[in-house]
């Protein structure tokens, strides 16, 4: 999928080789294929539709240096343009709280108790927190086992309660925990589902009603292209998260889903997950993903 995206826009921009300057007709063409080129790469049509027209209006009438091809210019303004998408800027998490809560959210499967356990690792190693990991999942007990054996592997203590089956409760004991053993933030896995339920979304806005978070973030398989957008924004509707966290980007990349969720939803894309490993997480850099998705 994403060598296509870079394909196409290869071919595209073989179209305006050689020309001076950009102008409506050797553009008109070329913001087709890349329009074309956007949808395929699975970003939603609205999204593809705004980010060429802006392309396009930025491109018009610019001088082209003898120096630059028009390919290089239009791709220039593609790079800001698409940057400027999703977010323009890193956006750090709110680490102020004492402690910091923060509540993961998101669909079985896509990478949560494996983002949890990145994140904890990440905040010890890089901003020197003093990390809790609170096992929220108590549909999954596999999910329990696999926080705890993580939370070993990179050296931070998880809390769990076997005996309770009330996600709240477990919540709100973890963070009472934090607060006695002097932990600086605490991390809530919680239980996922298949689909989008009533049940979980009640749930899960209950632990947030509980505990409060700074921060609430949305974890999404960026594989899972157009369903990806369509969950994010239905998490968001019910729970008005503070940030994404796209995971599977070592995959069959579709960049296209980082542009559309941040259009769709307009919160920012915070962390991105590129492994199975526990150090195989980056800080969300809108430029580098901009690049990246124009290959
Ligand atoms: P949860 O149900 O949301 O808690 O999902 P898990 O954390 O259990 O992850 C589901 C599967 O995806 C596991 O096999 C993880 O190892 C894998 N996984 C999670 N994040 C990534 C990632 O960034 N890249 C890859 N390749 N696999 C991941």
């Amino acid at each position: 999928m994403f060598e296509n995206l870079q394909d196409k826009l290869d071919r595209a921009f073989k179209v305006l080789k050689g020309q001076g300057s950009i102008s409506e007709i050797n553009v008109a063409e070329t913001i087709k294929e890349i329009r074309k080129a956007l949808l395929d790469a699975d970003v939603n049509y609205k999204t593809a539709k705004a980010f060429t027209d802006e392309v396009k209006e930025k491109a018009l009438g610019q001088n082209v240096l003898t120096s630059v091809s028009p390919g290089q210019l239009l791709t220039k303004i593609m790079n800001d343009e698409l940057a400027l998408l999703m977010g323009g800027t890193v956006t750090e998490l709110e680490l102020t709280g004492n402690p910091t809560v923060i509540l993961i959210a998101g669909l079985n499967g896509a990478g949560k108790t494996t983002f949890s356990g990145k994140l904890a690792n990440f905040l010890k190693t890089q901003k020197g927190k003093k990390p809790l990991l609170v096992a929220g999942d108590v549909y999954r007990p596999a999910a329990i086992d696999q926080l705890q054996v993580l939370g070993e592997q990179i050296g931070v203590p998880v809390y769990a309660n076997l005996e309770s089956k009330d996600p709240i409760a477990i919540a709100e004991e973890g963070v009472a925990e934090a607060k006695r053993n002097g932990n600086s933030v605490v991390i809530i896995d919680t239980a996922g589902r298949l689909a989008i339920d009533e049940a979980l979304m009640t749930e899960i806005s209950a632990v947030r009603d509980a505990t409060k978070p700074h921060e609430i973030l949305f974890v999404v398989d960026a594989m899972t292209g157009q369903d990806a957008v369509n969950t994010a924004k239905i998490f968001n509707e019910r729970l008005d998260y503070t940030g994404v966290v796209l995971t599977k980007l070592d995959g069959d990349t579709r960049g296209g889903a980082a542009l559309s969720i941040k259009s769709v939803v307009n919160k920012p894309i915070k962390f991105i997950g590129t492994g199975e490993k526990m150090e195989a997480l980056d800080v969300f850099h809108p430029d580098r993903m901009a690049s990246r998705i124009l290959g």
